[in-house]
């Protein structure tokens, strides 16, 4: 249920960027890392909702999956997270959880300017 705020926030960010440029939003490129917990469906099927009537009406979401990091305690190694284990690949060490994977945010925003006044 938190994917409703965060689309609000999101639809929010993209309407403010159209007003300025007195345009609409076309497309919203996210980046979701898969530990942030957020569904990227969930997020499409708010903001469908949300943008009804605003300049971010009919824009395209595009998402970006972060796959999760650990970082190895022993040697510093980076890895990807393999389910149920937390084992270094290089030295068998113990991975502590990076803040890759969490991420959350959006990446850019893409407008439609219509230049004409007719
Ligand atoms: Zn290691």
């Amino acid at each position: 249920m938190h994917e409703y705020s965060v689309t609000v926030r999101i639809a929010k960010i993209a309407c403010d960027e159209a007003e300025k440029a007195h345009g609409r939003v076309r497309e919203i490129d996210l980046v979701v890392g898969d530990e942030a917990g957020f569904v990227g469906e969930s997020i499409q099927m708010y903001f469908d909702v949300v943008s009804r009537g605003t300049p971010c009406e009919g824009a395209r979401l595009t998402i970006e999956r972060v796959r999760p990091k650990l970082r190895c305690s022993s040697c510093g190694a980076l890895f990807e997270k393999k389910p149920f284990s937390f084992a270094c690949p290089l030295c068998g060490g113990n991975g502590t959880p990076t803040e890759i994977g969490r991420e959350f945010y959006v990446k850019s925003v893409k407008l439609e300017v219509s230049d004409s006044c007719t």
